[in-house]
Formats: structure tokens, sequence, C-alpha cells
């Protein structure tokens, strides 16, 4: 098929021939040091790089240039994300699904966990204890089933958990991870004040796409990687892409990402506010080593690094699929938001013991939030909750705009601090509000603007008295 970035046709601008003639372009290319330097080159003006000059970044196994790549994607995260990460944790709604996906265990055939859906009351206890721990943002997940998981219980959902205001805490961002579908149900997801729609393209690999998902809705390859377009088109300014890496070949996965995104900048003039990183795990009948694709730690590393470069002004998000060593190489490398204490079980957070049997994959990272965010800072990154930029109206190009011009740090530096003071006052254990002090004391010298700086010194001391949520 012909490549056409500005198709509405998923087979026109992921071609398979085009990604194809990118891997093999990039082999080819690997070892041309003159085109790698000019690559490199390009990508120091953080302006970003096309899917065929980033594959060539990926395919080189040169030590020494692949030790600039990291460099450059450490520096480039910097100058784009400062020293912050911003924590959330995704909230299981129901594991009902109608579709066949080999690689999940809540797949129609799968006979052996118990089928599970929150009611609205379950809702509320899930986030309670969200709350408690100190998280402010959520991403729902649920399974596609149109009887038992309708948009109306989506939406149901997420009233539930913005009204919800447990002693000093409060959901402030619900992003939502659900199934491709309409047009209306994108438009009604926006109505209902949701951060980002994330959709995981599990393979762009057409074929191998049709092979892992033989039966329900998801079989549909071209509705499943145009939903962003339709999520545009119902007005969801911020949409997610992600890859299941394991699946198929991660150097024809890391080209057909580049492309979505590219396509996306190219007709709605905005790419993907996030990309997420998962891996295939183990789970319920799962086993990942059934998919030959699996990819070596410094593999993925390297990938996250080449987006990182290659996208500068895109989140890159990591769960807790991954271990901690994995998560504190990849952060440095890239990522701006990492998920903590996750449950991925229905109703998991509101147990004491961590239920296996509704769990969607094994989680590797099983600390406590406390314990991330103390770590987090240990390791000298400021921990956020913060969650202003979509509550200001900061979405879409408005955001895009601002983060590339940079002025967006004058938003996230001080609302991370201040967030972060809300959760050492309301939540934190002793050793961790002590680190947490001093690198709220150390950072406010960092905030460029002294008025700013001064503004932020107030609120400190207001949220000391008790007030909550402030935010530029
Ligand atoms: N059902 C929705 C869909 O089809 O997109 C919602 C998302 S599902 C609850 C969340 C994601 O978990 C999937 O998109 C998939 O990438 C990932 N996932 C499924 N099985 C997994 C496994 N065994 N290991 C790691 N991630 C898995």
């Amino acid at each position: 098929m012909k490549y056409d970035v500005k198709s509405m046709c998923a087979d026109e601008f992921i071609s398979h021939e085009e990604i194809l003639d990118t891997v093999k372009y990039a082999e080819e290319h690997k070892n041309d040091i003159e085109l790698i330097n000019k690559i490199l080159e390009k990508a120091e003006l953080r302006k970003g790089l096309s899917h065929r000059e980033a594959s060539v970044l990926l395919a080189c196994d040169d030590e020494e240039t692949v030790n600039r790549i990291y460099d450059l994607a450490e520096q480039i995260k910097k100058d784009f994300y400062g020293n912050r990460i911003v924590l959330f944790a995704p909230l299981y709604l129901s594991n009902y699904c109608v579709n066949g996906c080999l690689y999940c265990p809540y797949h129609l055939k799968n006979k052996h966990i118990p089928r599970k859906k929150l009611t609205q009351e379950e809702v509320k206890a899930e986030v309670i204890a969200l709350q408690d721990m100190g998280h402010k943002r959520l991403a729902i997940e649920a399974g596609e089933d149109p009887v038992n998981n309708p948009i109306e219980y989506i939406l149901d959902c997420i009233r539930t958990i913005y009204s919800i205001k447990h002693k000093n805490g409060a959901i402030r961002r619900v992003n939502v991870n659900i199934a491709a579908t309409t047009v209306e149900n994108y438009r009604k997801l926006r109505d209902a004040g949701i951060g980002t729609y994330i959709l995981f393209q599990e393979t762009y690999h057409k074929e191998n796409y049709e092979y892992l998902h033989p039966t329900g809705p998801k079989h549909d390859y071209n509705y499943h990687t145009e939903a962003m377009d339709r999520a545009m088109e119902g007005g969801i300014d911020d949409v997610g892409l992600g890859v299941l890496f394991g699946l198929d070949n991660y150097a024809y996965e890391f080209a057909g990402l580049l492309m979505h995104a590219e396509h996306l900048e190219a007709v709605h003039g905005v790419g993907p506010h996030t990309i997420s990183v998962p891996r295939v795990k183990r789970a319920d009948d799962i086993d990942p080593n059934d998919f030959d694709n699996s990819l070596s730690d410094e593999m993925f590393c390297k990938i996250a690094a080449c987006i990182r470069i290659a996208v500068p002004y895109t989140g890159m998000i990591i769960s807790t699929r991954e271990t901690k060593e994995v998560r504190e190489k990849i952060i440095r490398l890239g990522v701006s938001q990492i998920s903590g204490a996750s449950r991925t079980s229905v109703g998991g957070y509101a147990e004491e013991e961590r239920p296996h049997d509704t769990e969607q994959f094994d989680v590797s990272d099983n600390r406590t939030l406390d314990e991330v965010v103390n770590w987090l800072m240990r390791s000298d990154y400021i921990p956020s909750f913060c969650t202003a930029c979509y509550r200001e109206g900061r979405t879409g190009d408005r955001f895009m705009s601002l983060c590339k011009s940079g002025q967006i740090q004058n938003c996230c530096h001080p609302n991370a601090l201040m967030t972060l003071k809300e959760f050492l006052m309301d939540y934190a254990s002793e050793d961790t509000r002590k680190i947490g002090e001093a690198m709220i004391e150390k950072e406010i010298d960092n905030i460029g603007k002294e008025k700013v700086k001064e503004i932020v010194r107030e609120r400190l001391v207001k949220i000391e008295q008790g007030d909550r949520d402030f935010r530029f």
C-alpha cells in the first residue's frame, strides 16, 4: 500500500511497505557514521526526527554512538521535563471482555478467572483507597464488552471518581484506557472531563495483529488503528499511543509507532500527548515466552532513548510491569510518567491482601506509593502529582506550543513542588517528609521568575495551614 502520512486509512498512514523499507534502510545505514552524525546533529536541535532517521539510530550498535544517543536522550529529557516524574495509578473497573486477544488473560475463553465489574459503591471504595495513598491521577481500564461495560457504565464511573472527596483527597485527572470506540462515544468521554484517551496499538503489524486478535471487535485492525483520529474528531485533544513490546519485531513496531505520531501531527496539527512502552508479562493463562519477540532490557532502554529523541514533546509512560531496576534506568533516558503502587486486579485497592485472581498482568514493582516517592527523591527526581494542564485548558496544540517554547516549565516545576508538598503533609512517612521538605527548599531556587518563587512560598505556607489544590 502506498504510504501517505495524511491518509485517514490505517493501511496508508501505517504502510507495511514503508515500515519494511524503513527497517531495511536502517539496517543498511546503521554503520554509516556520516549519516548518523547528521541525524544526531538534527536531533540536537530538539525538534524531533522522522521515523526513518530515528530507526537508523535504533539500529546502530556502535558503542560510542549508542552512548551519544543515551546522553542526548538524557539531556533532552532534562530540557523538556526537568527532573520531575508524574505519578499515577491504574484503576481496573471491569474484566468482562468479549475479545480473544492471545496475550491477555481477560480473553473470552479464559474460564478460570472470576469475572468482576465494580459497582459504583465499589468504585468509591477503590477511589478512597487510592486517595488515602496520595494519588491524584488515575488511568481507568476495562475490558471490551458492550453489554457489561457500555460507555454509560464508564461515564458513571468517571462521575463517581471525580465526585469523591475523602479527607484532603481528590482525583483530579482521569485518563481513560478503553477499547476503540465511535466518535460519538469519544465526545461523551470528552464531555465527562477526561484527561488523556489512551489506546495501545498492541502491534502495528496488520497480519500479526489479526492473528493475535482472532475474535471479537478488536479483530478489526483498521478500526483500532484509526481510533485516535476518531477520538480527536470527537474533541479529545490529548491521546496516548503505545505498543505492547514483545508481540512483534521491535524495529517494526518502533517505525510504526513514530509513523502514527507523524500522522496525528500531520492531520490534526498535534502529535500524541504520551507514548507508553509496555512489555508482555506473565498473567493468568499467559506465558510471555509464547511470543518469540521478547527484547532485552538493554534494547528496551534504547527504544525509550530513541523515542525521547524522536518526539521530544511527547510524555513517555512506564508502568509497574517493569522492575525497579529497569524503571531506574529508563526514567533517566526519557520517561516522564510512572505508575506507582498499582494493583491490576478489579477491586484490588480496597483489599488488604494483594489479590491475584483477576489481575491483568503480574506486577514487577510492588512498592508502596510512599516508597516510590522516597526512591524518586533519593535519585534526585521530583515526584509530581500535578494535574493542572488540562484543568487550565492547556491541551492539544496549546500544550504543545507551550512545551515547544519551553514556557511550560514555568508551570510544571512550581506545580510539582506544590503537589509534592500536599503529599508530604497528607500521606508521607516521616522519612519521606524529611527528604521531601529538603527537596522543595532546594528546588524553589530553580524557579526562574522571582515573582513565581514568591507566590510558591506563600502557597506552601497555605498548604501547611490546610489549603489544597493550588496551580499555575
Ligand atoms: N480493553 C481495552 C483495549 O482493548 O484497549 C483496554 C486496555 S487493557 C485493560 C490494557 C492494556 O494492557 C492492553 O491494551 C494491553 O496492551 C495490555 N496487556 C494485556 N495483556 C497484557 C499482558 N499479558 N502483559 C502486559 N500487558 C498486557
